[in-house]
């Protein structure tokens, strides 16, 4: 085990420094490929990370309106959308909700440690398995497309709880 794959949020984690490199990492892609961080996305790319725990687009579109603001939820989702799709953020199929992506930005297999205590996700990857998918796909003649891979269990902050 390598020291990336400990890599579950503890409490006492200093979320700025995750933050702090969540934009630059979406900086730097943006600016590689000529997309625009307009304040909009990244408004909403800091609402996601205020935590590690996935939010769902309903309850972004809250938080942005919370000042009074009436943004509609076509904008909420165009807006999940691009960060979706320039792999800023995931989506996590088991809860309808999305997480920031906490990996280097290039398009990734992604798994996924739901802890369904607090709600945080953890990211991390994982080429084996990727590739064992890879491997039963082509043994069953099917086309891998969003290889989804959410594991949901406890972390271990949360079972050293009990
Ligand atoms: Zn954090
Ligand atoms: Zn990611
Ligand atoms: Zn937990």
């Amino acid at each position: 085990m390598t020291s990336s794959d400990k890599n579950f949020p503890g409490r006492d984690h200093d979320h700025g420094v995750c933050i702090e490199s969540a934009f630059e990492r979406a900086e730097a892609l943006c600016r590689e490929r000529g997309a625009k961080l307009t304040p909009l996305r990244r408004r909403v790319l800091e609402i996601i990370w205020e935590s590690h725990a996935p939010l769902g687009a309903y309850d972004v579109l809250q938080r942005m309106n919370a000042e009074g603001e009436r943004n509609a939820p076509p904008t909420v989702y165009r807006t999940l959308d691009f960060l979706l799709k320039h792999g800023l953020i995931h989506r996590i199929e088991s809860m309808n909700a999305f997480v920031g992506c906490a990996m280097s930005a290039d398009a990734h297999r992604a798994l996924f440690f739901i802890c369904r205590d607090c709600g945080n996700v953890a990211e991390t990857h994982s080429e084996a398995i990727g590739e064992a998918i890879e491997a039963s796909a082509t043994r069953a003649g099917f086309l891998v497309e969003t290889p989804v891979m959410e594991i949901s269990g406890r972390c271990q902050e949360c079972y050293d709880d009990e």
